[in-house]
């Protein structure tokens, strides 16, 4: 008789390795992946294809060894999340996981994208860059607009899943 290791028991496995391994941090199964560097914990998400977790959690681990916690404004959000996936791959080789970077590009793609909507500036359209981490200030016609701050959340460019404007 076969023996059939569920995907959610390989699931947990990866994680129960990743705890071993990476003792100063947290693994919590959350509905949102994400990293918080105030309480040392990465969030994951056990409800997703086993390959898509492993590259979740592995991407808010990068985050976490890299010690990132804050940034000043949009762009430099999006920089760190291209390192934080840079790392997500080294540390994947470990773990015979390979980050494919297609996905990678999806990923950042979707940062790119929310960029693009935050820039543009609601009264003539103008793409602008940001004045400081909660505001953008239009050149050509003055109009100032506030922004909800950049959060590290890792997604793909599904239409329902962007994250909030
Ligand atoms: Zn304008
Ligand atoms: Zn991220």
């Amino acid at each position: 008789m076969a023996v059939t290791i569920s995907l959610k028991a390989q699931a947990k496995a990866f994680i129960s390795q990743l705890r071993l391994d990476y003792p100063d941090f947290k693994f919590e199964p959350g509905a949102q992946e994400h990293w918080s560097p105030r309480s040392k914990t990465v969030t994951y998400n056990l409800n997703q294809p086993l390959r898509e977790l492993r590259y979740g959690v592995l991407h808010e681990l990068a985050h976490a060894l890299l010690g990132h916690a804050d940034y000043q404004n949009d762009f430099e959000l999006l920089k760190l999340e291209a390192n934080a996936w840079d790392m997500a791959s080294e540390i994947g080789h470990r773990y015979h996981v390979d980050i494919g970077s297609d996905h990678i590009q999806n990923c950042l793609d979707t940062y790119r994208d929310w960029l693009h909507r935050r820039s543009a500036c609601p009264n003539c359209g103008m793409h602008v860059l940001q004045k400081d981490s909660a505001s953008y200030h239009c050149f050509n016609c003055q109009t100032n607009w506030k922004v909800s701050p950049g959060r590290f959340v890792r997604s793909y460019r599904r239409k329902q899943k962007q994250p909030a404007p």
